[in-house]
């Protein structure tokens, strides 16, 4: 059976601006064997050619058509819950540019819509006006509701952050589109032409990337070279098929059998079926 790949970015390609090692093999290799696969990214602050460029710059060659925002998942879902809408937007140039590029304008005053994704622009005076026109009926939508995430310094606040506060000044409930949403999990699938069937799903986040595999019912691949440590995985009430520490465990070696990390919850015949039916 054919598969394809649906790649989270942070914790599995690179990690503090870090390339993990391997992971340039890796992508080479899908693109020699023509694996479709298309890297999917929670961050809607960038635009999918500054995604490129960064992985350029660490030895990642892909096209923009390779890569998938929670910014592209909204501004698509948006243009078709309401086609040529307006949009007040709490975010940066990557959910800007997918929202002009589907239809929509940017205002700042009696939106349909109250967008919400992450930034360093973020003041008081946008809390207040996004609270007010939420409250007189603008709806209030999530590029993704990520609580933080990491950084070289530690941690800062994600979209999930800014969310909470509208939420909670306002009594509304978001919607988000972003990992683990169904929404953005079939437009990735449907994007690069896979069958449910045929997809698998690999990144470092049980709540984001593994939920939302899981809930679409693609096959998961949990790496460990990002956010989740192993003893953190059991504690959840879903699994991912396969645990590995990073993907370079999915490149090929000359003449060598690739040896895995026993997965937690699949047994051994069907988890070595499974990673042998990558590699073919
Ligand atoms: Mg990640």
């Amino acid at each position: 059976m054919s598969k394809g790949f649906l790649i989270d970015m942070d914790g599995v390609m690179y990690r503090g601006g870090q390339m993990i090692p391997g992971a340039d093999a890796f992508i080479r290799q899908l693109r020699d064997d023509g694996t479709p696969f298309l890297f999917l990214t929670n961050n809607s602050q960038r635009t999918r050619r500054d995604v490129v460029t960064k992985l350029a710059r660490m030895g990642i060659e892909v096209e923009e058509q390779q890569v998938f925002t929670c910014a592209m998942a909204t501004a698509r879902f948006l243009a078709n819950q309401k086609p040529n809408g307006t949009a007040y937007v709490l975010g940066e140039g990557g959910l800007l540019n997918a929202l002009h590029q589907n239809g929509y304008s940017v205002v700042d005053h009696d939106p349909d819509f109250v967008v919400v994704g992450e930034g360093r622009t973020l003041n008081w005076d946008m809390l207040e006006t996004a609270t007010q026109m939420i409250l007189d009926g603008a709806k209030l939508i999530a590029t993704n509701d990520d609580p933080n995430c990491p950084t070289s310094r530690g941690t800062r606040p994600g979209a999930g952050a800014t969310i909470a506060f509208l939420e909670k000044a306002t009594g509304r409930k978001a919607l988000s589109i972003g990992k683990p949403s169904p929404l953005m999990m079939r437009m990735a699938r449907k994007e690069i032409g896979l069958e449910t069937s045929e997809t698998v799903m690999i990144g470092d986040t049980m709540e984001t990337d593994i939920l939302g595999g899981v809930q679409m019912g693609y096959q998961t691949i949990l790496v460990l070279s990002g956010g989740t440590q192993l003893a953190d995985i059991p504690k959840h009430p879903y699994q991912p098929d396969l645990i590995i520490d990073s993907v370079a465990e999915l490149v090929r070696k000359k003449d060598e059998q690739v040896v895995l990390r026993t997965p937690v919850t699949v047994p051994d015949d069907s988890a070595n079926e499974f990673v042998a039916s990558l590699r073919r």
